[in-house]
């Protein structure tokens, strides 16, 4: 039998890791399965007792998982779900060749470590970043401690990627219009019919870099952040849809923005594997000194949206509520954890790892670690000013409203 062990790639387009399993059941003649290993993720706990997967989180993952399932089954392939750990499965399957996709964060590669320790052949590939390490300009020995010099290494690369995009998508997959940012559905066909929607909206890419402060409904930003968690959709997809777009606009600095951001995740992905376990530590791998401490009753009241603060508060209920937050929101209730609160940043990462749909664990940690002042910032603290934010980004107090 050959082994796709499914992990954050779940397509069936552009994914090396799927094509070349398919391509060697073929020239061996074995069968082809994929597997889901689940590592009893449902029931463990992250730092102070957090969940590490929120009912909401482990519906989407399912709801992808399942979407998955039913493209594989029309190629006559299974997708099993192993509730344990993919070694179990493996010693009790023992396959002739496992595929798998790499991951940049530690507990994912100790799984590779873990994966490669049995003695059964493997073939690794990288889906879910845009370059592999070694396209990373300069090298991952030298990736810059900002990221503005790793933008600029990288535009002068000029990426551009040879996919089979198609020309229209299913539409039926993806509202409109919606008073919640994230009404989506898991999966690949929902994930292409939203790029798609998106790139032809002229209320959307074409106006991606005025409009992604926003706060409210679906076309403020992408929203692609799911689909690139589960892997449902490749960075490179929408890198290429970007420089399409932009050919056929004649140049937008809007649509290339979307760029810019992808080029933030990309970054935090390489950062993410060359710190390794520091990412996760309180000093960060900068080993700047801890100043934070922990409040459990004034946790709580952060994470119930009862702070006091209505914009911050807002920010939290939309969370909880929806699994999914904009970046602006996301920025104002971390630094009021860490900076108002004076609190350890890793609590507030670990309760965003429980409840985003879009969880990564370098986005998220890197993220975190930026705004506590202990990641890749130059300034030593990231600290916004919430009553102003909210005055500049809900000036009207509609997001306030919403989630009261
Ligand atoms: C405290 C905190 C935690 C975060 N945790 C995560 C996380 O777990 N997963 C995650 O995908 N993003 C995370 N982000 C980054 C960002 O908030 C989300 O990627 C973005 O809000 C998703 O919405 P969108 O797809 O509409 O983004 P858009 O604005 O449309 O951006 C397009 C894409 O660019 C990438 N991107 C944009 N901003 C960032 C950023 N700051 N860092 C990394 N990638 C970025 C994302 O892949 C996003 O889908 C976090 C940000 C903060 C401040």
């Amino acid at each position: 039998m050959i082994a796709w062990w499914v992990r954050h790639d779940q397509r069936l387009s552009d994914n090396i890791c799927w094509d070349s399993a398919r391509e060697l059941a073929e020239a061996t003649g074995q069968e082809l399965c994929a597997v889901y290993a689940w590592n009893h993720l449902d029931q463990a706990k992250g730092l102070g007792g957090i969940p590490r997967l929120s009912p909401r989180r482990t519906e989407w993952i399912r709801e992808g998982l399942s979407a998955l399932g039913h493209e594989l089954e029309s190629h006559g392939v299974a997708l099993q779900h192993t509730p344990g750990s993919i070694t179990d499965w493996l010693r009790a399957n023992r396959p002739h060749t496992l595929l798998f996709s790499r991951a940049v964060a530690t507990e994912e590669r100790q799984r590779e470590s873990e994966v490669n320790a049995l003695g059964i052949p493997t073939r690794a590939f990288w889906t879910h970043t845009l370059l592999t390490p070694g396209e990373v300009p300069g090298g991952l020995d030298r990736l810059p401690s900002t990221f503005t010099p790793f933008r600029h290494r990288v535009e002068r690369e000029v990426l551009s990627f040879d996919l089979d995009l198609p020309q229209t998508a299913p539409s039926d997959h993806s509202p409109t219009s919606s008073s919640e940012s994230f009404p989506f559905h898991a999966g690949e066909a929902s994930a292409l019919a939203r790029l798609e929607a998106y790139a032809r909206n002229p209320n959307g890419a074409a106006v991606y870099k005025t409009r992604r402060n926003g706060l409210l409904g679906t076309e403020f930003s992408t929203k692609f952040s799911p689909w690139l968690a589960s892997g449902a959709l490749s960075p490179q997809r929408i890198w290429q849809t970007c420089l399409d777009l932009e050919d056929e606009l004649g140049g937008s600095p809007d649509v290339e923005w979307i760029r810019v951001e992808l080029l933030w995740r990309e970054y935090f992905q390489w950062v993410a594997y060359t710190a390794g376990p520091k990412l996760f530590q309180k000093q960060g791998f900068r080993e700047v000194p801890p100043k934070n401490g922990f409040n459990a009753k004034a946790f709580q009241r952060w994470v119930d949206g009862t702070t006091g603060d209505e914009f911050v508060d807002a920010g939290m209920r939309e969370l909880a509520e929806t699994g999914f937050s904009s970046n602006r929101a996301r920025q104002n209730m971390a630094s009021y954890l860490i900076h108002d609160l004076g609190m350890d940043w890793r609590h507030g990462a670990s309760y965003f790892e429980s409840q985003l749909l879009d969880y990564d664990p370098a986005s998220n940690w890197a993220n975190w670690a930026y705004i506590a002042g202990v990641g890749n910032d130059p300034r030593p603290v990231r600290r916004f000013n919430t009553a102003k934010q909210a005055s500049d980004y809900d000036a009207d107090g509609a997001f306030r409203a919403r989630w009261k």
